[in-house]
């Protein structure tokens, strides 16, 4: 009986073994024994006899090993609820090309002290969780957690495609109620993001064109999209002076839109409190489009015509602004728009007169949006799930991390192959 039972057990380890070592594609390298403990299951490895083994930096095959070194100790994912770990002595090679080197793990990266199944499994789950929640999932620390997000981003970045890009948008996010400043720059045809970077100065993004594109990438460059305040047109002068720059619809639509909430507070400070009372909660009668209006919001709307006109001249001006996107020939666009910057100028509304003149000072890049027809819709939804990171997560004391997460969820990277 107790030979039976014992016989039971080295089949089954037997199984196990060769599972794993399938699992992990051991072709050098081969499993040894299966430890079952209470908490966890450590897998020995050993090398398997005088296979030839890779060395850790050129993947070159090396004929001679060095020595062998202290025993090192691997995560995996876990077998069910056992924590699984990988337990070698790694082998030093005397590689023709790089001289002494520490061997190449099949189921690692060089210096990781998790497998890269495990490391691209908490990888793809970060994409959509917390870091404290991923950590929680896989019963690591947040500052693994980080570790493991930051080599695969830099992995990454390293080996992405790098197609020719026509078409970007370059906006900032900011972070802490306005007080870190991020600089972001998508490719808005892959609808995916190139670069990130810290503050929003043009030395700051001067790196994107130098780093990032380089001067060959730089020259296909077709369409620069951007907000009319940034400080980014210069850079494109320097670096693609054959693009376009064009102040994308989405800001100048935010100006107009900051406009006419100026008007309504200068408004505003100047009613007595009966008229106030009338006015309660109508800034969004105003920015909603009149057709979507009911009857009573009508009337709300009726008297609020009634009582300002200066509101209303804004709204009008607002609503008329829009009509310019629709045209499809320049000349006729930029007529419409030459006589909507006069009557703005004749309305004596002062933040309207503000905008006129940051579009007279831009014209080309605002006309621009009807030969290119250019969307940054894009932007705005990447600018949004770039928001959501910074809300779920609370560990991003260094603006570092905080680019690394953004690399890792908008940027589309490719993992490290598991072997
Ligand atoms: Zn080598």
């Amino acid at each position: 009986m107790v030979v039976e039972a014992q016989q039971r057990k080295d089949r089954f380890e037997v199984l196990i073994e060769t599972f794993i070592r399938k699992q992990l594609r051991l072709k050098a390298h081969t499993v040894t024994k299966v430890e079952e403990r209470e908490e966890e299951m450590i897998v020995h490895i050993d090398r398997l006899g005088q296979r030839l083994l890779r060395c850790g930096v050129c993947c070159h095959r090396c004929r001679e090993v060095h020595s062998v070194r202290k025993e090192r100790e691997w995560r995996d994912l876990a077998m069910r609820k056992l924590p699984l770990k990988l337990r070698y002595r790694p082998r030093r090679v005397e590689c023709p090309r790089c001289g002494i080197r520490v061997e190449d793990f099949p189921w690692a990266e060089p210096w990781a002290r998790v497998t890269t199944a495990l490391s691209n499994a908490v990888a793809k789950l970060a994409d959509g969780l917390s870091w404290q929640g991923t950590a929680r999932q896989y019963g690591l620390n947040w500052k693994s957690v980080a570790t493991i997000v930051q080599r695969a981003v830099k992995f990454g970045l390293q080996n992405r495609p790098r197609p020719p890009v026509h078409v970007i948008g370059i906006d900032e996010v900011s972070r802490r109620k306005g007080q870190v400043y991020l600089t972001v720059v998508y490719d808005l045809e892959r609808r995916v993001l190139l670069w990130v970077g810290e503050d929003r100065t043009e030395e700051a993004v001067r790196k994107f064109f130098t780093e990032e594109m380089g001067r060959r990438r730089c020259h296909t460059l077709q369409v620069v999209c951007m907000d009319m305040w940034a400080a980014y047109a210069n850079l494109v002068r320097d670096h693609a002076p054959q693009a376009q720059i064009l102040f994308d619809r989405f800001h100048i639509v935010k100006h107009l839109n900051e406009a006419v909430d100026a008007v309504r507070l200068e408004l505003w400070r100047q009613l007595t409190a009966k008229e106030r009372a009338t006015f309660k909660g109508t800034r969004w009668l105003l920015l909603k489009n009149p057709w979507n209006l009911n009857g009573d919001q009508k009337d709300r709307l009726s008297t609020l015509v009634r009582l300002n006109s200066p509101m209303v001249r804004a709204w009008y001006l607002k609503e008329a602004f829009q009509l310019f996107w629709n045209y499809k020939q320049p000349w006729r666009a930029e007529q419409y728009l030459r006589k909507w910057m006069n009557a703005a100028m004749r309305s004596k509304l002062e933040p309207f007169k503000k905008f006129v003149r940051m579009l007279r000072t831009h014209l080309d890049g605002v006309l621009a949006w009807t030969k290119t027809r250019v969307s940054n819709g894009a932007v705005e939804g990447m600018n949004n799930k770039i928001k959501s990171i910074s809300h779920r997560s609370f560990g991003f004391r260094s603006a570092k991390y905080f680019i690394v997460a953004i690399y890792h969820c908008c940027a589309r990277l490719p993992l490290p192959p598991e072997r």
